[in-house]
């Protein structure tokens, strides 16, 4: 057989993506090529499950891949499904011809499809961002099928030829260019692997092949070591005989040859959001956060995400442990489709304030063949989007319900989570809004309404806080005197938060500790007293002007009950807060 012709173009609209492709993540052929490979395997083995095919008893179906730093070439192997030439004509020649969507119209009644990836003839392709030179060797597993060998220089013209494979399944060959070498070093190839092929459904093995130069090196230096071993053994017999202790004989078992271990898949093809939450235990959870995440901390707690209707999506949501005080929250929620890493954080799919969460979500429906800003408008992609708000929603007024304790004990960590989410996401604020809990003094958690009702008689709709415990304990002191509660309002986001909490109830005010004294730490006065601290006031004030050159301050003198307490410096709750809003603008303050 010798074929050779042009590469036919089966639809206008696919080249846009291409070029995508071409000019993004060039690491992405390591994920298409190998989620081809799982593809065949999965297709092969649909095959037997419906009788039309046997797999051959104790084989193991996998994808193998190997980068070759000697070669600069990177190999995919599988022992799935194998085409024929007629298969290679219409699958690869015709660009965009999805081979895997003509499977499954042929298949779609009697299998299902959720197990294959490839979705619209371009996978393939991506080998041309990296190679000069593919090539393939393929033996379909329909009886008296001949090996194929396709090659192809530029991805625009291709040869096809008689090959002398014998095994089942394919092996595509890219021969790297020059600007491409990285991806056959091993780490690189592992990492990028790693990346995208962490989950994938089917067993995959990686092997590197290191360049003659550095083998060569390699092996110099532990003939260096052995020598220098032997050398020292000697010296140590040599020092033994001279002391005229007996040389015991060489007893030493020749060194048995290590039994080759079973190399391992670089993949776990059953991810723990793929089984069912009631088959997973708290220690399998923790295990894949740490392994996935790399946070040694323990998660506080998790939302397993599993559902089938009205769409697919299966997930893991870990709240972290965060540290307020130190740390910014920057959370990662991984995108898969069907076990294939898609990418982090797409923000089209997951609500923004999701993503200080650190998660998986695995959802086969996505469309994800089409660009982000149609994803962004496409009505099912914001379905998904808002199931998982409410997903999580539910679960946070579930635990506030049934489990105040364990609600409380995380709320210092997650509150600021919640608090961006009301501020960002409208739905998610509907269903939170009667479980925002304050901390107090006492540090026990209100509710505002709790606040209001304990504020009502003394100081109707005012909500004290305090914001930093040790510059504000001076106040902290005067108010557990007067019996007057606050709360801890500690984190950035509480200043937005506040402000939009006053917005919907626009009776209530948040005053912080130190803004303005409030009437009960002043004394009664009399007329007479009146008047002296009005003089003071005034000469304090010429004083204070005079001595910081400033004419905007207010220097007032009031009798307080306090008699410990000389002097408090006050500063209005909206001066306070349109100085910090000036200091967010860069703006210098009017200190
Ligand atoms: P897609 O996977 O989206 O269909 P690809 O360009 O990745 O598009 O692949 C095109 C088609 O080529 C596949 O659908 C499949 O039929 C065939 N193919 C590619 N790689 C293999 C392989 N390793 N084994 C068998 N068939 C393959
Ligand atoms: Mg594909």
């Amino acid at each position: 057989m010798n074929k050779e012709g042009s590469l036919s173009i089966n639809s206008e609209n696919i080249f846009p993506i291409i070029k995508k492709w071409l000019y993004s993540d060039h690491d992405i052929f390591f994920r298409e090529l190998v989620s081809n490979g799982c593809d065949a395997v999965t297709k092969l083995k649909k095959l037997d499950m419906i009788g039309e095919y046997t797999i051959p008893e104790g084989k193991e179906l996998c994808v193998k891949v190997t980068a070759d730093a000697e070669t600069k070439t990177i190999t995919f192997t599988d022992n799935g499904i194998g085409m024929d030439a007629n298969e290679i004509d219409q699958y690869i020649n015709q660009i965009a011809f999805s081979g895997a969507r003509d499977f499954l119209d042929k298949y779609k009644d009697k299998t299902n499809d959720d197990q294959i990836i490839g979705h619209f003839g371009l996978g393939f392709y991506s080998a041309f961002m990296v190679a000069d030179r593919v090539t393939i060797d393929s033996l379909s597993y329909k009886e008296g099928a001949k090996a194929v060998h396709w090659e192809s220089d530029e991805g625009t013209s291709f040869e096809m030829t008689d090959s002398a494979k014998t095994e089942i399944g394919t092996t595509i060959t890219l021969y790297l260019n020059e600007d491409s070498y990285e991806f056959c070093n091993e780490y690189r190839a592992k990492e990028i692997l790693d990346k995208y092929c962490s989950f994938m459904p089917i067993p995959i093995y990686f092997e590197a092949i290191k360049t003659a130069e550095e083998q060569a090196r390699i092996d110099e230096a532990e003939k260096k070591a052995k020598e220098e071993e032997e050398k020292r053994k000697a010296e140590e017999a040599a020092k033994k005989a001279a002391d005229g202790e007996a040389v015991e004989a060489e007893t030493e078992a020749e060194p048995t040859e290590k039994a080759p271990e079973a190399p391992k898949p670089i993949n776990e093809t059953t991810p723990l959001w793929a089984k069912h939450p009631n088959e997973c235990t708290d220690e399998e959870y923790k295990e894949f956060y740490h392994r996935v995440f790399h946070d040694y901390k323990e998660p506080l707690f998790w939302i397993h995400l599993n559902m089938d209707y009205p769409f697919n999506l299966k997930g893991i949501l870990y709240f972290p442990k965060i540290n307020t005080e130190y740390d910014s929250i920057e959370g990662t929620i991984k995108l898969y489709n069907n076990q294939v890493f898609v990418a982090d954080n797409i923000k089209e799919v997951i609500p923004e304030f999701l993503m200080l969460l650190k998660g998986v979500i695995d959802c086969p429906d996505l469309p994800l063949n089409v660009s982000r800003s149609a994803l962004q408008n496409d009505g099912f992609v914001k379905k998904i989007s808002d199931y998982i708000t409410k997903k999580v929603a539910d679960r946070l007024t579930g635990m506030c319900k049934t489990k105040r304790e364990d609600y409380e004990k995380f709320w210092d960590d997650i509150n600021p989570f919640i608090k961006f989410g009301v501020l960002k996401d409208e739905k998610f604020a509907e269903k939170m809004n009667d479980y925002i809990i304050f901390k107090d003094l006492n540090g026990k958690y209100l509710t505002l309404p709790d606040i209001l009702k304990e504020n009502e008689e003394k100081h109707k709709n005012q909500v004290f806080y305090v914001t930093d415990e040790k510059e504000q304990s001076q106040y902290i002191e005067m108010f557990k005197k007067e019996g007057i509660n606050a709360v801890l309002l500690k984190h950035n986001i509480d200043a937005p938060f506040i402000t939009r909490l006053e917005q919907k109830n626009p009776d209530v005010k948040f005053v912080r500790i130190d803004s303005d004294l409030t009437d009960s730490f002043k004394e009664e006065t009399s007329d007479e007293e009146k008047e002296t601290l009005k003089k003071d006031s005034e000469s304090l004030t010429a004083l204070f002007h005079k001595a910081l050159n400033n004419d905007k301050l207010t220097v007032k003198a009031e009798k307080l009950k306090d008699a410990s307490m000389a002097c408090v410096m006050t500063l209005s709750e909206e001066g306070r807060r349109m100085q910090e809003m000036m200091k967010m603008y860069g703006m210098s303050g009017m200190d």
